[in-house]
């Protein structure tokens, strides 16, 4: 086994050489795609452990069950399990903290040590922007923000990060990126795309699949990437899901395939070209049929058209969509070329009824030993077959969890993508040296609220969620440095008098299903804190807390200046930073800004284009 990674490391090392011989002086862009490995290159190996295994063996290595719902780790060892993932509210039974992540990892690995081929477990995790899940790792900007810089560099580079805090729980499966190309910002999962333009999405997700796995897949501070969810999930029609409240999230894309293609399935090209070793089907529909269940899409087009080599993960729960009836869910989802099904809480019945399925010939062992052959060339890529070793986190790698250094990147995404909507007379940058500037609103002092969904829980919450971070209350105070000089309120009172106000307002922490939303306004309450500001007679600056663009309506014509900020994550610093203009602000919108809500759905390329703001405005100082 050891023979295989050293031979896949001398290619990396050929292609590196190919490309120009000299490091420094490639193309960036160039250099990663030709030095990616061929996940094919790892099929010998693959190939005679699969020959080894029972149908018990194969079927286990197809299932992914969440620790929410195993009642007893042994489970992995008895059923052979291939992967376990930590959902949204998944977290350690004993307390959410870096050590606990670790325990319970271990105890999972060492049950599939424990089975006869010894085949290492995948755990998966939902780290869309930094290890979300776990108290005190970094957390980043949402897709949205990142989109908002425009910058691909630094989108690998938190992927990188993403990828050492993942690895310092043992873990090593992020389900990340999302790649979607939300059309509708009425959707609760807009803020997961990086823009409403395919092309920008293409490039952030390369970027960020760059980042996570690594030059090298096999190095051990690599995770596995996951692009999700393919295809259409962010095309979904108004009034069309099945799923919360508002009939978006889950729906159905009601579009020609020349469109699905230009739109929605052309992130996946330069994902795969990029090397990402496992791609999540949506949820969603097309055109009436559930994308999980689609043979063409997911064989056909994914796999050999585009040539994706990697695996398929169901989304959750999402094979007992296809069908009432578990087992012909399970024969559609399998046959269209799911390989691999994140089957929660339903694994045992899973396991038997894909089991009767092979035996009665319903699904193929054909279909079979191909999902698994994918399943284990990325565990052989990965470097999981090396040494037992490498599948737990060292004393460096938790070192490294939630570091400065690592915050500090995060607090430069976070200035880099603040988009200035409006600065009328000056009002920003702020002054330092200002006699007292009032700072009102409750997200002004939220880690949570600036983190928004997918923090710490699945839906994410208000309030002091994780450790370590500033809010921006907190970044602002420590910026101006002498007391008394920002002064607070959460509902604006106490301004008057004050050179400057600054409120944030928000909208509250959501993640899919329960994200949808009819209209896109803000709440009575927080532009209640803007007016009341405003009757003070001071100049006010508007900070904006979303994960979408809103309708801002008389809130944009009180506001002096106005700045998105997206869901910055921890590192409120940032915000700071650009208020203050020790950094100016180069965020470029990265989706359109309607005017009102009956122009939603609007999106660049349409024919009647005339948003508020368009795709690529920002201002600066
Ligand atoms: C979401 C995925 C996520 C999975 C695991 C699903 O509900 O759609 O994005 O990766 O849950 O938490
Ligand atoms: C889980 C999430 C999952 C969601 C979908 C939640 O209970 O925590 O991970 O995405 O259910 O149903």
């Amino acid at each position: 086994m050891h023979t295989f990674r050293f031979a896949a490391a001398l290619m990396l090392l050929g292609s590196m050489l190919l490309v120009g011989g000299c490091r420094q002086n490639a193309d960036p862009n160039a250099e990663a795609a030709a030095a990616v490995v061929k996940l094919t290159s790892f099929d010998e190996p693959a190939r005679a452990l699969l020959a080894q295994m029972t149908l018990d063996e194969k079927v286990g290595q197809m299932t992914q069950a969440d620790h929410e719902f195993i009642k007893d780790s042994s489970d992995v060892q008895k059923y052979f399990l291939g992967s376990v993932l930590s959902g949204g509210n998944s977290d350690p039974k004993e307390g959410n903290t870096l050590q606990a992540w670790n325990d319970m990892y271990a105890r999972y690995q060492r049950q599939a040590l424990q089975t006869r081929l010894r085949i290492p477990l995948l755990y998966g995790v939902d780290a869309v922007h930094g290890h979300n899940n776990v108290i005190g790792a970094v957390v980043f900007p949402h897709n949205i923000a990142l989109g908002a810089t425009r910058n691909a560099d630094l989108v690998q580079k938190i992927g990188e990060i993403t990828a050492r805090e993942v690895r310092a729980t043992g873990t090593q499966w992020a389900f990340a990126p999302c790649i979607a190309v939300p059309q509708d910002e009425r959707w609760g999962r807009t803020y997961e795309g990086f823009s409403e333009d395919p092309a920008l999405v293409s490039e952030m997700g390369a970027a960020a699949v760059r980042g996570l796995q690594g030059a090298d897949l096999g190095a051990p501070t690599s995770v596995l990437a996951c692009a999700k969810h393919y295809a259409g999930d962010g095309g979904t029609a108004f009034g069309t899901g099945t799923i919360g409240a508002k009939g978006l999230d889950q729906g159905d894309t009601q579009v020609d395939e020349a469109t699905l293609r230009k739109i929605h399935l052309s992130p996946y090209q330069p994902a795969i070209d990029a090397g990402v070793g496992s791609i999540m089907p949506s949820y969603s529909s097309w055109n009436g049929q559930k994308v999980s269940g689609h043979k063409r899409l997911l064989t056909d087009v994914l796999k050999t058209e585009m040539g994706f080599e990697g695996f398929l993960i169901s989304d959750y729960r999402a094979v007992e969509q296809l069908d009432p009836d578990f087992k012909t869910a399970i024969e559609k989802a399998i046959n269209a070329g799911m390989d691999m099904a994140m089957v929660p809480d339903h694994y045992p019945e899973f396991i038997t009824l894909l089991k009767e399925l092979a035996q009665e010939g319903r699904v193929p062992m054909a279909r079979i030993d191909d999902a698994v052959l994918r399943i284990l060339r990325v565990k052989f890529a990965m470097g999981l077959m090396d040494e037992d070793a490498r599948l737990f986190a060292t004393a460096a790698d938790q070192e490294a969890f939630g570091s400065e250094e690592h915050r500090a990147v995060a607090r430069e995404a976070v200035r880099q993508s603040l988009v200035l909507l409006k600065n009328e007379n000056g009002v920003l940058p702020l002054s330092k040296q200002a006699a007292r500037i009032h700072v009102a609103g409750k997200a002004a002092d939220d880690i949570g609220i600036q983190c928004g969904g997918w923090t710490i829980s699945w839906q994410g919450a208000a309030g002091p969620v994780t450790e370590g971070g500033t809010t921006i209350l907190s970044a602002l105070r420590a910026a101006v440095g002498a007391p008394g000089a920002i002064t607070y309120s959460a509902d604006g009172s106490g301004a008057k008098g004050a050179d400057v106000g600054v409120v944030v307002v928000a909208e509250p922490p959501y993640a899919e299903m329960q994200g949808d939303r009819e209209t896109l306004e803000l709440a009575p309450e927080e532009t209640a804190v803007v007016k009341n500001m405003k009757a003070a007679g001071i100049p006010v600056v508007v900070v904006l807390l979303s994960g979408r663009p809103l309708v801002l309506g008389e809130t944009l014509e009180q506001a002096d200046a106005l700045v998105a900020a997206w869901l910055p994550g921890t590192e409120g610093a940032g915000v700071a930073d650009v208020l203050f203009g020790d950094y100016k602000p180069s965020g470029k919108l990265s989706y359109s800004w309607p005017r009102a809500m009956a122009q939603i759905p609007i999106n660049v390329g349409d024919a009647d284009y005339d948003p508020l703001f368009k795709v690529g405005y920002g201002l600066t100082y």
